[in-house]
């Protein structure tokens, strides 16, 4: 992409409305706009992001064998009274009337819409183990929308539901989406620490929190600090293996690690002192195991081998997806702007031309541009004619995690400048091996 043809619509003032440096960050650097309270216009920029946090979303959920669908935002309201949920569910819940004046609502979450598609299509264990997710937007009449895209009204999420036979196979469920949620996580270079919490509306038992630590984050969360020591990596899970996910499960929630919800002070008092760590977090995931409670209300049940119907066994299990772009910015910013992760990143790199117009120049700005694209990746040629501080502004501020600098006199002596965002250190090299060097910092990244 050329910088003169794109829409990257820069804020100079810091706007006085955001209180927390991602949202400053997400308006000054273009990424969204307020159309009203907690509710955003994505802008290309913005956009990109979410776009490339959902593909990772997207990659990791059919590794672990679940499969993508799409259900409707505007639901009746009729399943939702026979779940019980319709009253339950109280003011968050945007409720609007058709022409005809039946009541309907703005999806929060669809654990009855998937348990009707389920009862109206499975019947026999013979199709069981089936896990389904979306990507789809919700609504919640949040009573305090605040931190831009951290607390919307109308957000991104991903959301899943598996469908078991017995508890021991939803529980096999629960453990594989922990697992593919650390990768998740990791390849959006995000450290997101499992933690026991309180499962609210939706009910259930069993139900973990993935918090990403950040002062700004809302939940107060209490941890041993060696469990953030912990790294899923590049290791293998197998799963359709129960003894391999119950081993990543146990290994990364056997540390205290809880939410104020659940937090237990006597529990907490175990872990040597020195390793007590009460901070904040910012809440990105949760799953969930709740057995039969929606089977049992909507009446979901399959025939098991022996003839006899039985409730299915049932988790969910969401991502939130837009919120992860404030997430992401929280961990990895400094005081010039936005540092991408490498998985993440809008561009894979800049490419800041310092005197536009200069044959020399212009001729390796397209070069360079030409054969980074021929490679696969997506650079951002700043081909503006303006000062070179001014780009190198908009460069920190956007993140872009490289940048190369190209300029006559380094050319000259047939160089550019290759400098990383995070390290702003740069280094000299020939054209092709700045190039060569970011095919390679890419290809190191998976997906
Ligand atoms: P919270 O406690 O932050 O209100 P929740 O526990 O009600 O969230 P879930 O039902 O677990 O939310 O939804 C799954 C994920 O969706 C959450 O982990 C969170 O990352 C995201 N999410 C929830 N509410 C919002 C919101 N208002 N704005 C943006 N993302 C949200
Ligand atoms: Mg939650």
């Amino acid at each position: 992409m050329r910088l003169t043809r794109y829409f990257l619509p820069v804020l100079k003032e810091t706007p006085a409305e955001a209180q927390i440096v991602s949202h400053r960050l997400m308006l000054r650097a273009g990424m969204i706009k307020q159309a009203a309270a907690g509710i955003y216009s994505w802008l290309p920029l913005g956009y990109k992001v979410l776009r490339r946090i959902e593909q990772i979303v997207h990659e990791e959920q059919a590794l672990a064998g679940h499969l993508a669908m799409l259900m409707p935002t505007i639901q009746s309201a009729d399943l939702w009274r026979e779940s019980g949920r319709y009253d339950a569910y109280g003011e968050e819940m945007l409720r609007i009337k058709d022409r005809s004046g039946r009541d309907m609502l703005f999806t929060p979450t669809a654990e009855e819409l998937i348990t009707d598609i389920f009862r109206a299509n499975v019947s026999s264990y013979k199709d069981l183990p089936l896990t389904m997710y979306q990507i789809q937007w919700k609504f919640r009449d949040e009573i305090r929308p605040r931190f831009g895209v951290m607390r919307g009204r109308e957000f991104l999420m991903k959301d899943g539901y598996n469908f078991d036979l017995t508890r021991e196979d939803a529980l096999h469920a629960y453990n594989r989406h922990l697992v593919s949620y650390l990768r998740t996580y990791e390849r959006m270079g995000l450290q997101a620490i499992p933690m026991r919490a309180d499962s609210g509306p939706i009910g259930g038992d069993d139900t973990h929190e993935f918090l990403v630590l950040a002062e700004t984050g809302e939940s107060e969360v209490f941890y041993d600090s060696q469990i953030t020591d912990l790294k899923f990596g590049d290791r293998e899970v197998d799963y359709d293996s129960v003894e391999q996910c119950q081993a990543v499960l146990e290994e990364f929630t056997s540390r205290y690690a809880r939410t104020d919800e659940t937090h237990d002070e006597a529990k907490f008092a175990d872990v040597p002192e020195e390793r007590r760590r009460v901070a904040r977090g910012i809440e990105v995931g949760q799953i969930f195991y709740f057995g039969t409670k929606y089977s049992d209300a909507l009446g979901a049940t399959v025939q098991t081998k022996d003839g006899e119907k039985v409730p299915v066994h049932m988790g969910s299990h969401g991502i939130g997806v837009s919120r992860l772009l404030g997430a992401i910015i929280e961990a990895s910013h400094d005081d010039k702007g936005i540092i991408w992760p490498e998985g993440v990143t809008p561009f894979h790199c800049g490419i800041v031309n310092l005197k536009q117009g200069d044959e020399e120049a212009d001729a390796a700005c397209e070069a360079l541009y030409k054969a980074l694209t021929a490679a696969g990746l997506d650079p951002l040629y700043d081909d503006r004619n303006e000062r070179a501080g001014g780009k190198f502004a908009t460069m920190d501020l956007i993140g872009l995690p490289w940048r190369i600098t190209v300029g006559p006199r380094g050319l000259k002596n047939g160089v550019v400048e290759l400098t990383s965002r995070r390290t702003g250190e740069s280094e000299e090299m020939p054209p092709e091996a700045a190039v060569a060097r970011i095919v390679e910092i890419y290809a190191a990244h998976r997906g």
